[in-house]
């Protein structure tokens, strides 16, 4: 198997007219103008980010953290041998067991468990517990004994960490929907290593990585060229290889190579809100969410919140009886009530009548009227906040590609997340932005490559385990 797989994404089918009432073509109107980023707002955008990654790699506790992730150098295609990971931080916890074969061929193996609402936002103890008897009851159905010696289990951990070894840091906080007491300031290694030692489950936790690491790794496995890690999916958040000289914060010492892949946690990017193009909908979504203020760049571009702008945006319609005649639903009016998913569909919906448009409204959504004018209004709404979504993604990669100086030789860059594998067009409208962003390069997306690193957080997180058991092989006292 390959970490590379091929898919087949529907294209998003843009509308122009929506033949609405004047009330109505002057309310969407507005609703473009707040959503659309010019080519150039873009580029100051970008700019703005570019600076903001050098911050980060200047000082400590910038906006954009850029967290040193300790692993140093690039992979060899060496890298062979079975490992766990597991993955948290996700819709899911995952754990996979990954038989790494080299030159980016490997297996995998894995289970996926719920993590209830009361186990994200209860005491942290209670987590690792449940996480701890998930990676039991895995062993036990894979039949996985290895005698005395213990399994390495790379841990993606997809929150913001300060890193201080391949295996130790601590967490800085929470972030999507999760919130457990009493993990602040702690390792998350060590919580996961003790409650699996007092379950005498057989596993040493030997890397602690954060998913864009792993997608990072595992994209590099099959294609050396790779030079960055980017998840779209229920959060958004990117790595890349940096030179160490340029990380003038660096103070951990004499390091085996001279790069190492840095954890930007760029989801945090202008919570300052200096240039990003917030609009009311966003600061509605992000007064009522569990973290208000942080992650606002995140917000503004992954799963967990593109469908609660758009919801945010129909609200408004209606409250002005300009859609489905001023009524709305239960459905619409909860919280998280109208899914990303849903946006896909309807981005691919296409036709005059929009029948699966106005299957979402009103089978799913039970919105009781619902007109032509209504469903290209709700198209439009969608398209927008889809659109900008990818361009803002188009900035952070440009950012990186200019930090990283990877325009002129090309580069791989690894992409993970529901978003990018499923939403309609995305891909396709990054890579319109970046083209607007490198005018002067007249191919630029053969030269920035970006594509699905899929299983990054298992198979990046086996070859991280990997790295590190070498690492402590060469020196026992890692
Ligand atoms: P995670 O980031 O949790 O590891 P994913 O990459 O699968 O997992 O991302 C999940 C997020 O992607 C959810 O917020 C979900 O709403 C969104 N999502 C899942 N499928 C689709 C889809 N087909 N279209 C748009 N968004 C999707
Ligand atoms: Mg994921």
């Amino acid at each position: 198997m390959a970490s590379q797989t091929q898919r087949k994404v529907p294209v998003a089918h843009t509308i122009t007219t929506i033949g609405g009432t004047p009330p109505q073509e002057a309310m969407v109107d507005k609703i473009v103008k707040a959503f659309t980023i010019t080519p150039e707002y873009l580029e100051e955008i970008t700019q703005h980010f570019l600076s903001e990654m050098k911050k980060g790699l200047n000082e400590e506790d910038q906006t954009i953290a850029m967290i040193p992730s300790f692993v140093e150098g690039r992979l060899t295609g060496e890298e062979v041998g079975q490992f766990l990971a597991l993955d948290l931080g996700g819709t899911n916890l995952r754990v996979v067991l990954v038989d790494l074969q080299g030159r980016g061929n490997f297996t995998t193996k894995s289970t996926k468990y719920k993590v209830s609402d009361s186990l994200k936002t209860g005491d942290v103890k209670d987590l690792y517990n449940f996480i701890a008897d998930c990676i039991d009851s895995f062993l036990t159905e894979h039949n996985l004994d290895y005698g005395t010696a213990d399994i390495h289990l790379g841990y993606t951990f997809s929150f913001p960490v300060y890193q201080s070894k391949i295996n130790r840091g601590l967490q800085k906080q929470w972030t999507k929907g999760f919130n457990c007491s009493g993990a602040i300031g702690k390792d998350p290694v060590i919580l996961l290593q003790d409650a699996l030692a007092k379950k005498h489950v057989p596993v040493l936790v030997s890397a602690l990585v954060n998913d864009t690491v792993g997608t990072l790794l595992s994209n590099a496995y099959s294609k050396p060229d790779t030079n960055a890690g980017i998840i779209f999916g229920t959060g958004s958040n990117g790595a890349y290889i940096e030179k160490m000289s340029s990380i003038k914060k660096w103070k951990g010492g004499p390091t085996s190579s001279d790069e190492m892949i840095i954890n930007m946690e760029f989801g945090a990017f202008d919570n300052e809100r200096v240039v990003l193009p917030v609009t009311p909908w966003d600061n509605k979504l992000d007064r009522e969410s569990i973290n208000p203020h942080k992650q606002i760049f995140e917000k503004m571009i992954s799963g967990m919140y593109l469908g609660e702008i758009a919801r945010n945006v129909l609200l408004e319609l209606v409250d002005r009886t300009l859609l489905f005649e001023g009524y709305s639903s239960k459905e619409l009016n909860s919280q998280w009530g109208f899914e990303t998913t849903y946006m896909s569909t309807i981005e691919a919906d296409q036709g005059d009548s929009l029948k699966e448009t106005h299957r979402v409204l009103s089978s799913s959504l039970n919105i009781p009227k619902v007109s032509e004018v209504d469903c290209r209004i709700v198209k439009r709404v969608c398209d927008l906040v889809g659109t900008r979504a990818a361009r803002l993604a188009a900035a952070a990669i440009a950012g990186i590609a200019r930090q990283s100086s990877s325009v002129q030789n090309g580069c791989d860059i690894g992409i993970d997340g529901s978003l990018y594998e499923f939403y309609p067009s995305f891909e396709q409208r990054i890579e319109q932005g970046l083209v607007e962003l490198f005018p002067d390069v007249p191919d630029i997306n053969k030269r920035i490559r970006l594509g699905l690193a899929k299983d990054g957080s298992g198979v990046g997180a086996a070859l991280c385990a990997c790295v590190a058991k070498k690492m402590a092989e060469r020196r026992p006292s890692v």
